[in-house]
């Protein structure tokens, strides 16, 4: 017999799991050896209940789980298959690598294609790769730290930047406090180096510099995506590299989610910025482990072994994830990024419509190519407001798109992620959906 979960949104009570026995019986399985039975939390399914899909395979827009049920991905591996699953040229670059040999401890001309392509692409003079976005993230401020001598960061609430021991500290609105440990296991003296302060907000971050002298960098989402999609304000980013560089700070652009996605050049494709260092992961890998940062000679020269402040990584530049990375970057050409646009447009709007029409209030955010929806009546430039959402409109919503052969990220805090194998086919069955999804957040929203 199987085991039900009884968790559900449904005042009636069907459990979720009802409709995924297979992945009910992995997860169980995967429960007793492995916290929580998963190796990232956010694939649990916790924020909006029920057994998480196990995906056993995946073509293009879709993706096929272990009872056999085909969705259309609106993950994409949370950001880096802008090509959709299993692109034949991706697949044949890592296969023809893989031929050769899957890892050497030696520089691998490889790297240097991928480290070339980056540096043609973006602002930096010099990238140095890395296996996530959370090294990258935590590289940078190392590097931010031994160049300006100072120690502490600025971050800004609802920004995430990997699970790295400073940024994962947030902390109450409003006015600048000292970060408090987000998980215990962070001190409070790595946390205390972590000032939070409210995104989008230039004054709090001049009044903090007003304060303070032992700044070492503030780092930001180069747009926000992790809070849902959170645009900058205009002129945002640039405001804090001034502010940042009148005050011998560094400022550190995090692109690892809009590196390579919303733009050839990322965001400061869109909205060129000063900034010292940039972080890139997700589409650079194309599926695989890679990440990186970067930014001018001077800085990245202060890196082992060039110079002081040391980095290493066994797998690092790891061949596989380079031609992996490389070919999906030579496939995001201009038409690529025109079909992303027009399909967050294509698909953003047809949400919207759907939820209006069903009287379900909702705030669509874009930040280029990636938008999310909040369940909220109120306009959302922070994290508090972000907060603001109806948690029990999204869960019965997302229940909704996943019954109808929908695959969203299971969290209302996170970006829809498109990719260019969105085809007809897997349009039409969104827009089949919606409706009904829509309803269902309507009828929760009355309970
Ligand atoms: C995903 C993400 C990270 C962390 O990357 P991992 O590869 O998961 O460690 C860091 N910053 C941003 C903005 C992200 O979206």
């Amino acid at each position: 017999m199987r085991s039900v979960v009884t968790t559900s949104y449904r005042a009636e009570g069907t459990p979720y799991s009802e409709d995924a026995p297979a992945s009910q019986a992995l997860f169980d399985r995967a429960k007793t050896i492995i916290p929580g039975g998963v190796n990232s939390p956010v694939r649990a399914f916790r924020a909006v209940g029920g057994a998480p899909r196990f995906m056993e395979r995946g073509t293009g827009a879709w993706l096929f789980d272990a009872d056999g049920r085909r969705y259309v991905d609106l993950v994409c591996s949370w950001g880096p298959l802008i090509h959709g699953q299993a692109h034949p040229e991706i697949i044949a670059a890592v296969q023809a690598a893989a031929a050769h040999g899957t890892s050497f401890g030696t520089p691998t001309a490889g790297e240097v294609e991928l480290a070339e392509e980056i540096v043609r692409r973006t602002p930096v003079e010099q990238v140095r790769l890395v296996n996530s976005g959370t090294e990258a993230t935590m590289t940078a401020i190392r590097l931010a730290r031994g160049y300006t001598g100072r120690s502490k960061i600025v971050k800004f609430a609802g920004c995430y930047h990997g699970h790295v021991d400073a940024l994962l500290a947030a902390a109450g609105s409003g006015v600048a406090t000292l970060g408090l440990p987000d998980s215990p296991g962070v001190t409070g003296a790595a946390a205390s180096e972590t000032i939070v302060l409210p995104y989008n907000d230039v004054a709090a971050v001049e009044a903090v510099f007003a304060e303070q002298d032992d700044i070492a960098a503030v780092i930001t989402e180069a747009a926000a995506g992790n809070m849902g999609v959170v645009a900058p304000r205009d002129g945002f980013n640039q405001r804090l590299a001034g502010i940042a560089h009148a005050n011998g700070a560094l400022l550190i652009v995090d692109e690892v989610m809009t590196g390579f996605r919303v733009s050839a050049g990322g965001w400061a494709g869109l909205d060129p910025v000063d900034a010292d260092l940039f972080t890139y992961g997700k589409v650079m890998g194309g599926g695989l482990p890679a990440a990186a940062f970067g930014g001018r000679t001077e800085i990245m020269s202060r890196l082992a072994p060039a110079g002081p402040v040391y980095q290493a990584g066994t797998l690092s530049g790891n061949p596989l994830a380079c031609a992996a990375g490389l070919a999906s970057l030579r496939l995001a050409d201009a038409g690529a990024y025109q079909r992303l646009d027009e399909l967050s447009q294509t698909v953003g709007s047809l949400a919207s419509q759907a939820l209006s029409a069903a009287g379900v209030v909702h705030r669509l955010s874009y930040a280029g190519n990636m938008f999310s929806i909040f369940f909220t009546g109120t306009d959302v430039v922070d994290y508090d407001s972000a907060r603001t959402q109806d948690a029990a409109a999204f869960k019965a919503f997302f229940h909704e798109m996943l019954a109808h052969g929908v695959y969203l990220p299971p969290s209302a805090f996170e970006s829809w992620f498109m990719s260019t194998a969105l085809d007809d086919d897997a349009l039409e069955i969104i827009g089949a959906a919606l409706p009904k999804a829509a309803a269902a957040a309507a009828r929760s929203a009355q309970a």
